[in-house]
């Protein structure tokens, strides 16, 4: 059995990131990752303009109060004022709107008293008050992203606002998901005696979703060695990565781990881990596989915990799981010495620092322990019981928001 850092190792080995990128409106960019580094095609913001509602000044550095301006224009947002300053000369701006040349300063609106056409300065104004100089947002050439990043809303907001309208990015991964096990019925379908709802499939489309994914979903098999096996191959030519559920354990019906023996190689299968041990990783030719366990809670922590991060790294991204924090237990958890776990927990914000709980039972088939879930506590392999005030690892779950 590996532990989960050999596993890790193993997997960081095996992968690389594929070939092939294209190009793509940043709209539709969201998680894709950028072939190389982004670089800025202009000056942000472009020109030096007003950080707020006022008046630009032409005058000595530091500018006293009671000192005062003509007024001789004004430059809104898009219409600016096209001639340069004087000495003693103002010109109304407003925020974003273009500063004209000469200017020193901007005063707030607030910050003086004007008549008809001039203003007196209530409060000491100093060189460059109140302006967004050009190219403090980012420079022309300088990188707009470092290359090994997931493009995020506020990275693709940076693109727009430099007027970037395509991104060459990383292919998507291109995965075949399928499930097995004859017991299973799809939502919807009347269940037979010992049948259950197949919800596996479920959990893996949602959570790839997230990831720059081509998905083929190839339904649900029976165990059937031969089905298994021709399903296998029909997508391998097609695919970087088989992604299934259930069957890869020890018991007759489990056929899974066989057929990828067979038509491939088994890197490894067993994980010293507590939901997940059952855990097939096989090579077939180019494409990777990975043969989850069928209990639906030990599907999703293998997913999260190696799955996910394999993705990142095929896309192009460095291996990366989930936010890893660490908090004050507040339960007594039992454990014993062996296996690591990853327990369903529930982490607050108190005012001493981040404190959590275990939600539960934590047996493997109970979808329910993902209830009031926001993260997964870490016992490592060598420890016994754990304590109320002990401080444990945590990692937080994806789309997870405010800790409350
Ligand atoms: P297996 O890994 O095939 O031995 O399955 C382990 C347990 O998970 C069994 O109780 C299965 O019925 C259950 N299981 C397997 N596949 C699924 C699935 N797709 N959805 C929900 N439960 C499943
Ligand atoms: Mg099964």
């Amino acid at each position: 059995m590996l532990s989960i850092e050999q596993a890790t190792r193993t997997l960081r080995k095996l992968l690389k990131r594929v070939e092939g990128t294209e190009s793509i409106p940043i709209e539709e960019a969201l998680s894709r990752v950028p072939q190389g580094s982004i670089s800025a095609p202009i000056d942000l913001p472009p020109f030096r303009s007003s950080a707020m509602d006022g008046y630009a000044l032409c005058g000595p550095p530091e500018i006293e109060p009671g000192s005062r301006f003509r007024v001789c224009g004004e430059s809104r947002a898009g219409h600016p004022y096209l001639f340069p300053l004087g000495m003693g000369q103002a010109c109304r701006v407003f925020t974003g709107s273009a500063i004209p040349e000469n200017t020193t300063a901007v005063v707030i609106q607030e910050e003086v008293k004007h008549d008809k056409s001039s203003i007196v300065v209530l409060q000491e104004v100093n060189t460059n008050d109140n302006i967004r100089e050009q190219g403090t947002d980012i420079r022309k050439d300088q990188p707009l992203t470092l290359g090994y990043e997931a493009l995020s809303p506020y990275t693709l907001s940076w693109l727009a606002a430099c007027g970037i309208e395509k991104v060459e990015v990383v292919r998507k991964i291109k995965v075949a998901v399928f499930c097995t096990g004859d017991e299973l019925r799809d939502p919807g379908e009347s269940l037979g005696e010992g049948d259950i709802y197949d919800s596996n499939r479920m959990s893996l489309k949602l959570l790839l979703r997230r990831k720059p994914v081509e998905l083929i979903d190839l339904g649900k098999l029976a165990d059937d060695y031969d089905q298994i096996k021709t399903k296998i191959k029909s997508v391998l030519d097609e695919v970087d990565l088989v992604i299934t559920s259930g069957g890869v354990s020890v018991g007759d019906a489990d056929l899974v781990r066989p057929v990828i023996e067979d038509i491939g190689t088994l890197e490894f299968w067993n994980i010293a881990v507590k939901p997940g041990k059952p855990f097939a990783v096989g090579r077939l030719n180019d494409t990777m596989f990975f043969g989850l366990p069928g209990n639906p809670v030990s599907t999703i922590i293998t997913f999260l915990m190696f799955v996910e991060p394999s993705i990142d790294i095929l896309s192009g991204l460095p291996w990366q799981t989930p936010a890893r924090f660490r908090a004050k237990l507040v339960e007594h958890i039992s454990h014993r010495a062996g296996r690591a776990e990853f327990q369903r927990g529930y982490v607050v914000n108190d005012i001493q620092g981040l404190k959590v709980q275990p939600t539960g039972d934590q047996s493997s088939h109970r979808l329910g322990s993902f209830s009031r879930c926001n993260c997964l506590i870490v016992i490592p392999a060598h420890r016994d019981n754990l304590h109320p005030g002990e401080i444990v690892e945590l990692y937080l779950l994806p789309g997870c928001r405010n800790l409350v």
